[in-house]
């Protein structure tokens, strides 16, 4: 838990897991009571349930928990996708709670990036067109030297011509991962990421994760209800009905 602060002041934790573990710093995303009721009808969801956690810059999270526990609804409200029912989500210190759409849409494109289970590439661009076009969508324009680091990272460099459909499922993820992190973003969100692969395959996408996290310092925050998934990250949190419970074993 995290010692009160007097007011005015950030709210300070120790790294864990990083070289200097003196080192003060303030977590890059943190969930307070955070709420989630989806509303059909006459009938209430309560998908989230007040949860509460924090990331700190250059972890990499594994959340893991059962199908229907409200992981990808968690992940949808702490990345902008979603507007909470209750509760605050800080992300670099703002406040995604307190915003318009707008501001929220603008904050997830400057600062957030998303990788899905199904890939979700444009079918019609190439590899090299997928993550140009989410360069340009950031208004940054093309960047070549951002460009090659993270191609070449990702494997990518003989694969820059192919369309999605001319790519394995392994390959197409890992564009999907690129064109997620072109921006820089200063979190990576990932639902299920390995969810669509073959072993192989999953297992590269997972290796090349955990590198871009370990040499780039790329915060990541993966959902996923493999425990070898899970592995991949240097912290693992359980969620189970909408609410995180931290340190308790899956079953
Ligand atoms: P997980 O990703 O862990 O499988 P979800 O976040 O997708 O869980 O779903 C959590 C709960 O919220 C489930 O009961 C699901 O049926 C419900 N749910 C998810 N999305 C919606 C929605 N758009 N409308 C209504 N209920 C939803
Ligand atoms: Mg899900």
């Amino acid at each position: 838990m995290t010692p009160a602060q007097p007011e005015g002041r950030p709210t300070l934790v120790p790294i864990r897991g990083m070289q200097h573990p003196i080192a003060q710093v303030e977590p890059l995303l943190k969930t307070e009571l955070l709420w989630k009721v989806y509303r059909t009808g006459q009938v209430e969801v309560p998908a989230l349930q007040g949860v509460t956690f924090e990331v700190l810059p250059g972890e990499f999270v594994a959340v893991m928990g059962p199908s229907g526990c409200g992981k990808s609804t968690l992940l949808h409200v702490i990345g902008g996708l979603a507007q909470a029912t209750r509760g605050r989500v800080l992300v670099d210190g703002n406040d995604l709670t307190a915003m318009s759409d707008a501001e929220r849409t603008k904050l997830r494109r400057h600062k957030v990036g998303f990788v899905f289970q199904r890939f979700n590439l444009l079918p019609a661009l190439d590899a090299r067109g997928n993550i140009a076009l989410a360069q340009h969508i950031h208004g940054n324009g093309f960047d070549p030297h951002r460009f090659e680091v993270v191609t070449r990272m990702l494997g990518l460099t003989e694969r820059l011509h192919h369309k999605p459909s001319e790519m394995s499922g392994g390959e197409q993820q890992r564009v999907a991962i690129a064109r997620a992190i072109i921006n820089e973003p200063k979190i990576l969100l990932a639902d299920e990421p390995t969810g669509s692969l073959d072993t192989k395959n999953s297992t590269l996408v997972l290796e090349m994760l955990r590198q871009l996290n370990r040499d780039l310092g790329q915060t990541i925050v993966m959902i996923t209800h493999n425990p070898e998934a899970a592995a991949y990250g240097n912290r693992i949190v359980h969620m189970r009905d909408g609410v995180i419970v931290d340190g308790v074993p899956e079953e």
